[in-house]
């Protein structure tokens, strides 16, 4: 569904909903990590494209204290509330994710008022895509503008973040929010974690995009391999005298081998390679060194797999078969995407190929798994906006 379909439905599912005409919209993207997992608590770099999917939202201020909100697949359960500064978690779940963001806005002084809305999104709830970012970023930047006043990306961001993280219980860092609030069309993100500072980076080369599968697998986890992973990197840290694994080197980590628990240099091993294949990647990307993108793309999985041990078997063979097509199929690289477990993977290929290539992994991964993935082909797409209407 291009924008315009999407405006187009959401406009007329408002229509029949409030008898009315919205009257602001905005536009959020969700968002792929091309390379740079599990860097961004080690205070490393992140490397995430804004994706052709996007969460969209249209209102009418309806000149009471109330903010009425209908999602497009969940119009059973509406979320509704009061404004107020003593906003806090409730029913249904995914309201919290707005009220949070409004409860942000007027901490910061911006209230757009009581007002009726619709939302509907192109990005796949709960696949690793980032909706739950989108639907935030798409909130504040509608309430800003409703509220007639401007929220610059950074603070668009953290405000977005901390709705996240206080009212859906979720200790993000700031990628999601900040790729989705800032992302320039035609460009991917080199996100620095340590400082908060973005640096566009052009991935000019229309012939090359970026195709995502989904493994269609969530493996049930206990809920501590997140915690436990971050524990590990900040033992390694300590036991290298740093202040975070950004700040240690290959050469120091083999040098303190022999002292350090086998476990805990592993994930080391991954953290301070990661972050420097990732600052490096961004640079060749600008270069169109495709090859040589692609490359770091399955090192990165494959420490990520076999060091940092947060991979699956389905994302494993996503990548294999990815792999075997290799160059003379369209393959530059790939490799699993966010926090691991499930999820899907991230490859950058030949754009005249790219379906072929999509049909053919497909294919194979149903054949050797029973399992139906879902793929989708992107080019790197805009940040958040207001819609004129
Ligand atoms: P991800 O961000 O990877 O898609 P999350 O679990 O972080 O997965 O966020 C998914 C949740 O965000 C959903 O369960 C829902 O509560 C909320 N959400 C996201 N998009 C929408 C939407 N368009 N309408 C309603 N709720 C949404
Ligand atoms: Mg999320």
């Amino acid at each position: 569904m291009t924008l315009q379909e999407q405006l187009a439905q959401l406009r007329d599912t408002f229509t029949k909903q409030y008898g009315c005409q919205p009257t602001h919209g905005a536009f959020a993207p969700g968002r792929v990590n091309l390379i740079g997992e599990h860097t961004d608590y080690n205070d490393g770099f992140v490397c995430p494209i804004a994706i052709e999917r996007q969460t969209m939202i249209l209102a009418k201020p309806n000149a009471t204290n109330t903010i009425n909100v209908y999602s497009i697949g969940m119009e059973d359960h509406p979320t509704s509330f009061q404004i107020s500064e003593n906003l806090s978690q409730g029913e249904p779940q995914w309201g919290n994710y707005v009220k949070g963001v409004i409860y942000g806005c007027l901490k910061q002084g911006i209230n757009p008022g009581g007002f009726d809305a619709y939302i509907s999104s192109t990005v796949p709830l709960g696949s690793g895509l980032s909706s739950s970012a989108a639907l935030e970023v798409a909130v504040a930047t509608l309430a800003a503008d409703m509220a007639g006043q401007q929220l610059d990306v950074t603070d668009k961001a953290l405000l977005c973040q901390k709705a996240e993280h206080d009212f859906a219980n979720m200790p993000c860092g700031i990628m999601d929010q900040y790729i989705s609030a800032g992302a320039i069309k035609g460009c991917a993100m080199l996100l620095d974690c340590q400082t908060n500072t973005p640096k566009h980076v052009k991935l000019a080369d229309p012939s090359v995009s970026v195709l995502i599968i989904n493994s269609n697998v969530k493996h049930q986890l206990s809920g501590s391999e997140y915690p436990q992973r971050r524990e590990q990197c900040e033992t390694a840290a300590k036991h290298l005298g740093v202040k975070s694994l950004r700040h240690a080197t290959l050469q120091q980590l083999q040098a303190a081998k022999d002292n350090m628990e086998s476990v805990v240099y592993k994930r080391a091993l991954h953290v301070i390679g990661e972050i420097k294949r990732t600052a490096q990647a961004a640079k060749l990307m600008e270069q169109n060194a495709w090859e040589q993108v692609g490359k770091h793309m399955y090192d990165s999985h494959q420490t990520l797999s076999r060091d940092f041990e947060v991979s699956t078997n389905e994302l494993d063979l996503l990548v294999e078969l990815a792999k075997e097509m290799g160059l003379s199929g369209g393959v530059f690289g790939s490799r699993m995407t966010g926090g691991g477990f499930g999820g899907c993977t991230v490859s950058l290929v030949k754009s005249d190929k790219a379906q072929q290539i999509s049909d053919h992994i497909c294919k194979a991964y149903q054949r050797q798994t029973a399992i139906k993935p879902t793929a989708f082909v992107t080019r790197p797409a805009q940040g958040a906006h207001t819609l004129s209407l």
